[in-house]
């Protein structure tokens, strides 16, 4: 163990164990960035480990005048004393400092995170720095123990993790525009008789694109361990601009060899209600931070933007309620038959049954109507990918769609066409070249069998968890349209 300079034993701590009652009365080191420093006497040190600060408590009459004037907010140092019980309000312990050295300053001059209120728009663009204000170390921190439990929760289940390919040379995916991944001059690409670009010339000698979702793979892998999920970094080019879209997400797919679409929402459900309860047991001053966060901001909002609930009290409705299961068909209806509908006030009117579901209309389901999480099912064929199965009416399909409140859609899921004569029928009507999809047809060759899976955007339930409003909130560097600074 190291010596400090009067020799004494010193043990180096994260703020979050000194915090914890096992260490009063030792000697300790801590390192950390300061949060503020009052009264030339005492400095929040924070090191990321929680939500809260230690208070060390310094002497400044024993310091030099030039290393006391380095301690300025978001400079780093690291902190010899002993802890002690806390004299004063606020904190039970504090450090009573013997020794400090400063690792480095930060100016105040042109340091950007002082200690005052930053607009999130403003720190969007301090994406570099932001994780050192209290907000955004606690989304952050959420962000890693849903990770964990998503793993947790697949792993405890027999599900195996499969690392499905991020290069992808399937175009037939078919849920969004492509980033196009290429080696070839695009100056002077080489070009074919009749002038497209001659992608048999590219690295892979075809044309391939980052990944819009791993799920025909993890079909594949399905097939053969039974109950699978990915998790993985996701491109969708769309050119939508919105709080719920983002250019590079983290979706979840699980895939589950003879699941029903029944078996699927019962999964889906259980999934989502058990990661929230992770994030409610072990992250409970995060959760408590954020609440008042969003208590704070809401307070210039007018009565009706506000949330019907606090953070909390929302997560542990989701996780005790039962979702509410409802076919597209009784959907269609209930907003037919709407005040918003009736008076017009929705942008797209529900007119015929087919029509494709706008947020608007989600959003009027979930907030409105039912006023709990929705899972809509049977959606009609036209509106929905060429791998579902087809329901008996031949017109609707077993996918499932999950709505939560503020969120809209945050589950998007089926049961697979597992039929081949089917299978190859649709994707004839779709125009889809039968070729590219030699693989996934295979399986419908040879063993298969009822199975099902779906997607949830990783972002949207962090989003629902923290209680953030916009997705570019929710990790650490967004990309979005016109945007990949850092
Ligand atoms: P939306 O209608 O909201 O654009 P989608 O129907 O295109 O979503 P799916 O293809 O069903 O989405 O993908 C499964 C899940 O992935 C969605 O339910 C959502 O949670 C998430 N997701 C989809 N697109 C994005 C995106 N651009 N950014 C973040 N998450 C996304
Ligand atoms: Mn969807």
């Amino acid at each position: 163990m190291p010596l400090n300079l009067q020799g004494i034993q010193m043990k180096t701590f994260s703020v979050k164990e000194l915090l914890s009652p096992d260490h009063l009365h030792q000697e300790v080191t801590v390192n950390g960035w300061v949060k503020t420093y009052r009264s030339n006497r005492f400095i929040a040190l924070n090191d990321g480990s929680t939500i809260n600060n230690i208070q060390c408590v310094v002497d400044f009459e024993e310091y030099d005048e030039n290393l006391l004037k380095q301690i300025n907010t978001g400079a780093a140092l690291k902190i010899s004393g002993t802890l002690v019980e806390s004299q004063g309000k606020g904190q039970s312990v504090e450090i009573q400092v013997k020794e400090i050295k400063v690792h480095g300053g930060a100016d105040p001059e042109v340091y950007p995170i002082q200690p005052k209120k930053h607009s999130l728009e403003f720190l969007r663009e301090k994406a570099h720095l932001r994780v050192r204000t209290n907000t955004f170390a606690a989304i952050m921190r959420v962000r890693s123990a849903l990770s964990f439990a998503v793993h947790q929760y697949f792993q405890k289940n027999g599900f195996f993790y499969v690392h499905t390919p991020i290069i992808t040379g399937s175009d037939a995916e078919g849920a969004g525009e492509m980033f196009r991944v290429s080696t070839l001059d695009n100056k002077k690409p080489p070009l074919t008789e009749d002038g497209e670009i001659d992608y048999r010339e590219d690295f892979f000698g075809k044309e391939t694109n980052l990944t819009v979702s791993g799920q025909l793979e993890a079909e594949t892998y399905a097939m053969g361990l039974g109950k699978v999920y990915t998790f993985g970094p996701t491109f969708r080019a769309e050119n939508s601009n919105t709080s719920r879209h983002l250019a590079e997400f983290w979706m979840i797919e699980p895939e589950v060899a003879f699941n029903d679409l029944d078996a699927n929402m019962d999964l889906a459900e259980d999934f989502i209600k058990e990661v929230i309860n992770y994030a409610l047991e072990n992250c409970k001053e995060d959760l408590q931070f954020l609440e008042q966060r969003l208590l704070d901001e809401e307070k210039s909002k007018p009565q009706a933007e506000r949330s019907e609930m606090p953070l909390i009290e929302k997560l542990k409705f989701v996780s005790d309620n039962t979702f509410k299961r409802v076919t597209y068909t009784e959907a269609i209806d209930i907003l037919r038959n709407s005040k918003p509908n009736k008076k017009k006030q929705f942008k797209y009117l529900i007119d015929e049954w087919g029509a494709d579901l706008q947020s608007e209309h989600e959003r009027f389901l979930v907030e409105k109507h039912f006023k709990c999480p929705v899972i809509l099912f049977d959606y009609p064929a036209k509106i929905k990918a060429f791998y579902m199965r087809l329901n008996e009416d031949g017109k609707t399909v077993r996918a499932m769609d999950i709505l939560f409140p503020g969120i809209g859609e945050i589950v998007g899921g089926s049961q697979r066409e597992e039929r081949l004569d089917i299978l190859l029928e649709k994707i004839k009507a779709l125009g889809i070249d039968e070729k590219e999809l030699w693989w996934y047809l295979d399986l419908r060759k040879f063993g298969t069998a009822v199975h099902s899976g779906f997607g949830l955007g990783f972002e949207r339930l962090v989003l629902f968890a923290t209680g953030m409003g916009n997705i570019r909130d929710v990790i650490p560097f967004p990309r979005t349209p016109q945007n990949a600074e850092f």
